[in-house]
């Protein structure tokens, strides 16, 4: 589906590239002057102005746009990386000469990217970073005498001094630069034996590598924890559905206050125009009625929200409610998009790229009238202005960003609440504004800023001991998805209404990085279930649970020990083929049916069929908790059953026989225990003789 008020131009950046590749030497860019390499720059698309690598704004994904990094100043750079006046001018040439090489040739590294062309954003790491930090480096720990050779000078004990993830970076550069070197593209071969710092370490003798090892950190970014996510996820819906409606009114009404008293043409000085747009959003604020979604006056938000808002004005402290200062209104203003993005963010699953990539009139509908969000995404694409996409829009996301616009049209005119609000011309285009700023959103500022919004709500800002950043919400939402996958829909069709579920479970698992982590996820909650299983077989029904119960006795005497926590894993693996199998099918019943085996409820070896689930079947595990439910179960069918019998109504007789029935067969012990029961002990009579 295309947006056309979005569609954009695709430039002709390839054939461009294509072109000059053709008409340029490569191998002589390493010996090129300034003017000649401004000239390329320029043909490339990176500006024409040597020493400053200027980036196309539309080759950037939203949330990377920072200034510093669409307009790359060489001097200043080195400069303030301690690169020692003496060699500027050459590290300038030098950096120079390096950024258009690599722009010029296919030099990707790494299995998906190698030999590809680098996407403008993955260039300014090299020509941010890591070059810069290499000239300075060598710059710095050694006496350079020739100007084209810097990084021979380099030793093992420089890069010692970084970091890990600095010296990861720099190995990867330092890999490229050896291509370089082999294929006579560069001439400074660098001075260490890269392989041996870098991925590919190949030990001088032979066994394992003797080498320290590092702790390394496995779960980057965790998914929220569900406590938190429940807490957070109701307050944001108040601030949207209830607090928002009626502070956009307000809002609304200062946007017209500052619209009315201009600054521009007034005459009077700035201080005065404020005095005045004070003194009267001040009139409104104190006639204002703040009402809940069903249009009742609240007396203070139902949990305990604060605001911080600088030096001069008191805070709207916890229980403090209306807001007394203009500076209050403007904060919950700010909140309300963060509770709109908050909301956004969990329910669609998107980048934080492609969450600012979303613009006024993002909200499109297909023909059958279902809404999405269109935006841009810059990941797995090769098309530097990114690629067109569309998240579909459960109601309560849609819902936020269609405030969401009307917000930003206040926040623009009222954002810049002492100046005239007239000229936007430098405001962002996304749909998420900074408030007080002309420029657009940074990632990191987005989430320095989620953080900050947590805490006015009265949250941690760094749940489950992590903090709090965007890409959290995309691991939450693939749990979440993988808690649907494992048997648990109703929570994501809580979270994105029932009708939607199919689609949006569709348009989630198309993105394969949420898709990867969602089964990744599952499989271990199924191993996880199993463990369970295992741990406390003796209290589980369900033929299966015999089964399982023999296995962990063959087990157990095979190791002559109990279990410890290591073999009942292995056993969990085995009994579920590493996650793969194992279905809950209701609340407490797990069909431990394994691919290609037979069951009673499918077609010869086919998937189980749930809704045809039966208790006789050898796959069935049920879980301890069923027991009491499965006993009262039985005791109200006999009763029923008497009752019909009293009344000799042999129909309904004959159903509540079945459900006894059914139900014996579930816990061996409760079997054993209405077995001696006079009506049950006639039903079970009865159908030996009719089989
Ligand atoms: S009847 Fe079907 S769904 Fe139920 S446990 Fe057996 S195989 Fe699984």
């Amino acid at each position: 589906m295309v947006n056309k008020a979005n569609e954009k131009t695709r430039n002709t950046w390839e054939f461009l590239r294509d072109a000059i590749q053709l008409s340029t030497s490569p191998e002589h860019v390493k010996n090129m002057s300034p003017e000649e390499l401004s000239a390329l720059q320029g043909r490339l698309g990176y500006g024409y102005n040597y020493g400053i690598w200027s980036t196309p704004r539309e080759w950037m994904p939203a949330g990377s746009r920072k200034q510093s990094l669409l307009e790359v100043d060489f001097r200043d750079r080195l400069s303030s990386l301690g690169v020692p006046e003496a060699h500027i001018e050459n590290a300038v040439l030098y950096c120079t000469r390096y950024a258009v090489l690599i722009a010029l040739l296919p030099t990707g590294l790494g299995s998906r990217l190698r030999n590809m062309l680098m996407k403008p954003s993955s260039l300014l790491v090299p020509i941010y970073r890591a070059l810069p930090c290499l000239l300075s480096i060598c710059t710095k720990n050694h006496k350079i005498i020739n100007k084209d050779s810097y990084l021979q000078s380099l030793t093992e004990e420089d890069l010692q001094q970084l970091s890990r993830s600095k010296q990861l970076e720099i190995s990867r550069e330092l890999t490229r630069i050896n291509k370089f070197c082999d294929l006579k593209l560069w001439n400074d071969r660098p001075g260490i034996d890269i392989l041996k710092k870098g991925m590919s370490y190949i030990p001088d003798v032979a066994g394992s590598d003797a080498r320290p090892k590092q702790e390394t950190k496995t779960d980057k970014y965790m998914p929220l924890p569900d406590e938190w996510v429940a807490q957070a996820g109701w307050r944001a819906i108040w601030l949207a559905k209830d607090l928002g409606p009626s502070l956009l009114r307000l809002g609304e009404q200062i946007a017209r206050i500052v619209k009315d008293v201009p600054h521009h043409g007034s005459g009077v000085t700035e201080e005065a125009i404020r005095r005045k747009r004070r003194l009267l959003a001040l009139e409104k604020m104190a006639s204002h009625r703040w009402t809940d979604r069903n249009g009742a006056c609240f007396v203070t938000p139902p949990f305990p929200l604060s605001l911080r808002v600088g030096a001069n004005t008191p805070p709207l402290l916890p229980g403090k409610w209306p807001p007394t200062h203009v500076t209050h209104i403007l904060k919950l203003l700010e909140l309300l998009q963060y509770a709109h993005l908050f909301i956004a963010l969990l329910a669609v699953g998107s980048r934080i790229s492609e969450m600012l990539s979303l613009e006024p009139g993002a909200v499109i509908r297909s023909s059958e009238g279902v809404p999405f969000a269109n935006g841009f995404t810059f990941k797995l694409t090769q098309v530097h202005e990114g690629k067109e996409r569309d998240w579909p829009l459960p109601e309560l996301a849609l819902e936020a960003i269609e405030q969401q616009e009307i917000l930003r049209e206040i926040l623009k005119q009222i954002g810049f609440y002492a100046e005239d609000s007239s000229d936007d011309s430098d405001l962002s285009n996304s749909l998420w504004l900074r408030y007080g700023h002309m420029g657009e959103f940074s990632a990191t500022g987005i989430n320095d800023n989620l953080r900050t919004f947590v805490k006015s709500i009265g949250l941690s800002s760094d749940p489950g001991g992590q903090n709090l950043s965007s890409h959290r919400f995309r691991k939450t939402l693939a749990r979440l998805v993988a808690l649907a996958l494992v048997g648990a829909p109703k929570i994501l069709m809580d979270l994105f209404g029932h009708k939607s579920i199919e689609m949006t479970l569709y348009y989630i698992l198309s993105d394969p990085v949420i898709a990867a982590e969602a089964k990744l996820v599952s499989e271990e909650m199924v191993i996880m279930r199993a463990t369970t299983a295992i741990e406390s077989i003796d209290e589980y029904g369900g033929k299966a649970a015999e089964r399982i119960q023999q296995m962990v006795e063959q087990e157990r005497f095979r190791l002559g020990t109990d279990l410890g926590a290591e073999n009942i894993r292995e056993l969990a693996e085995i009994l579920t083929m590493n996650g793969q199998a194992w279905e809950l099918v209701r609340p407490g019943v797990i069909c431990t049916k394994l691919p290609g085996s037979m069951s009673p409820c499918a077609k010869k070896v086919g998937h189980p069929e749930a809704s045809r689930c039966m208790s006789s079947c050898s796959n069935r595990l049920e879980e301890a908790f069923l027991r009491s439910d499965v006993d009262g179960a039985i005791a109200e069918a006999i009763h029923c059953y008497q009752t019909e019998k009293d009344a000799d109504n042999e129909l309904m007789q004959d159903f509540w026989a079945a459900q006894i029935l059914t139900n014996l067969e579930r816990f061996t012990d409760i079997r054993e225990k209405w077995q001696a029961d006079p009506t049950v002990l006639h039903i079970l009579r009865c159908r030996e003789h009719t089989s």
